[in-house]
């Protein structure tokens, strides 16, 4: 590999000039481009910060997150999102949701009857398989 230090030094100053630092492109430790918000919030890329997230739930919880968004069979992906939800009680249900929460993937939201509301979050709507216009269905709607 040649280094080329002028190069090296005019790709410093481009980037110094970069009108907002989340668009710099820096690199994952995986080799991929990412931007530096991206690399600043996660860590890491969002495929890497997806495959961490899978590797820290159960097979089964990635099936509840799914269900909470909607994202079964019997819809077509561009419904996905027409629900963000999931009533857990307590036992397995609730602990599923609680290693989701623990992984960023859903939050905790209101309690009543002895069960409690969760919700996806966006990594977590990411993560089930939504596109742009199912992430806002989910979030917004
Ligand atoms: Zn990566």
């Amino acid at each position: 590999m040649i280094t080329n230090p002028a190069q090296i030094t005019r790709h410093h100053l481009a980037n110094q000039a970069a009108p907002a630092y989340s668009l710099i492109r820096k690199v994952c430790a995986c080799g991929k481009a990412s931007t530096a918000k991206q690399l600043a919030q996660y860590g890491k890329c969002a495929a890497c910060a997806l495959e961490a997230v899978r590797d820290a739930i159960m097979p089964g919880d990635f099936a509840k997150l799914q269900h909470m968004l909607g994202v079964v069979q019997q819809y077509p992906k561009s419904k996905w999102g027409w629900r963000n939800y999931f009533a857990a009680g307590s036992g397995q249900q609730y602990e599923a949701m609680q290693r989701l929460v623990a992984a960023g993937l859903a939050t905790a939201g209101r309690a009543a009857n002895e069960m409690t509301y969760f919700h996806a979050t966006r990594m977590g709507c990411k993560a089930a398989g939504l596109d742009a216009a199912g992430i806002k269905r989910a979030l917004e709607e």
